[in-house]
């Protein structure tokens, strides 16, 4: 069997760039034109930042893999590399040969034609790393991670990463250019430390061209997500006074594996993504709150598949890799993080609302949580499939409680986790 999840590193302490890329790159696409029946390689894209890379090779269809690296030679002038040999897939037209990026760990991705009908993709990095790939289905796509073996610098010097000169049109990097809100939070802050809490990336859920869940009276999931998402938002900052970046903050597409390479490139502390559980059952409503791990029942592998957009199968398919792809993801803390959020928005919610059931924190393999390198979980705030649920999920009022109750849940696992002052 092929093994679909890689990871190794490649070393060289002697090289060094000859250039220090401090800029936080914005996603490249490129993309083109694809003859039918053929399995070609139809775009790439990267998220960059010093520390942390995401490469997203796209695909017409699934093709196996394999990654290997080589280390460089400073004498020779030749620098770390890492390859994925895409076996049997052509090169669409549109892709160049040498895409040039210098920026986080990437110098630039090459393209080359292999003799046995193989696509070569060879990554020059500008240092050593550690690298992660795998494959996500609905559309095919194989993700390469490269990380740093280092704390990340952005987790380190937060005022650093403010000065650093903007890609052109980056909202993410736009928002880490802004200075923080002048007020004072509400609680009071540990002096210093690393583990302090500085930035929280909050995903709303599905956008654009997916709609996520559809309710009975056409609610769709993406605009409850946003709603909620932005008021979320808005007191996470009231409350702790860090940053708190929004994935999106308009009704547009996002990939799933995007909105995790945001919450890696800024460093955040903290990812919460956003959504509306739905349900064939038009009378099951209540709250849950999932953390990324192996499913454990058929209830959490079905909403996994509904939220990465795939089969069950395609879950099953993933879970026999997922252990691989958890070394570096906080699990414990992700589930202590879903414990507070749960009981919290049960216990908030439950004061103002009838019905408000408990189903509990949940594990399965999310899309939108892979590779995440902080605390994440994926809130599944009410049944937008159940009439009452729907109308809540719509109401401002609603989206203020739950924003509210998630807001508790996360000071709680802040404070617990000396992220925030204990008194
Ligand atoms: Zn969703």
């Amino acid at each position: 069997m092929i093994r679909l999840a890689q990871k190794g590193a490649v070393r060289l302490a002697a090289y060094a760039p000859t250039k220090k890329v401090r800029a936080l790159s914005s996603s490249s696409v490129k993309t083109s034109s694809v003859a039918p029946g053929k399995l070609l390689l139809k775009a790439i894209r990267h998220w960059a930042s010093p520390e942390y890379t995401r490469i997203v090779l796209e695909l017409n269809g699934s093709v196996p893999f394999s990654t290997g690296s080589l280390p460089g030679d400073a004498g020779k002038g030749i620098v770390p590399r890492i390859y994925i040999d895409l076996k049997g897939a052509g090169i669409a037209s549109g892709i160049d040969q040498r895409m040039v990026i210098k920026e986080g760990m990437i110098q630039q991705v090459r393209v080359g034609k292999q003799q046995n009908n193989s696509t070569r993709v060879v990554l020059d990095l500008a240092m050593a790393g550690e690298y992660k790939a795998f494959a996500l289905k609905g559309p095919d796509r194989i993700v390469i991670d490269l990380g740093t073996r280092k704390q990340a610098v952005l987790e380190a010097n937060p005022t650093e990463i403010r000065s650093l000169p903007t890609a052109k049109g980056d909202p993410i990097a736009k928002v880490l250019e802004q200075t923080p809100e002048e007020r004072q939070p509400q609680v009071r802050l540990p002096e210093g430390g690393s583990n302090r809490l500085r930035r929280i990336v909050v995903d709303a859920g599905h956008g654009g061209k997916d709609p996520g869940a559809i309710g009975p009276r056409g609610t769709l999931e993406k605009d409850v997500t946003l709603a909620l998402a932005r008021v979320l938002a808005k007191r996470l900052k009231k409350e702790f006074g860090c940053q708190v970046i929004l994935t999106r903050d308009k009704d547009v597409y996002l990939a799933l594996e995007e909105r995790t390479a945001i919450a890696n490139r800024v460093g955040a502390d903290l990812f919460i993504s956003i959504h509306a559980n739905a349900s064939k059952n038009r009378s099951v409503r209540g709250v849950e709150t999932y953390y990324l791990n192996f499913s454990k029942n058929d209830k959490a592998a079905a909403v996994a598949a509904r939220e990465n957009g795939t089969s069950l199968k395609q879950v099953g398919d993933l879970e026999m890799i997922l252990f691989d792809l958890m070394a570096n993801s906080k699990i414990n803390e992700s589930s202590r993080l879903a414990a507070e959020i749960q009981s919290s928005l049960v216990g908030n919610l439950g004061r103002h609302y009838s019905e408000i059931k408990d189903h509990g924190v949940r594990q399965g393999p999310f899309y939108v949580l892979l590779g995440a390198t902080m605390p994440s979980v994926l809130v599944e705030t009410a049944f937008i499939s159940n009439k009452t649920d729907e109308g809540r999920l719509k109401s401002s009022k609603f989206q203020g409680r739950a924003a509210d109750a998630i807001v508790a849940g996360v000071k709680k696992f802040a404070k617990a986790s000396r992220m925030i002052a204990t008194k």
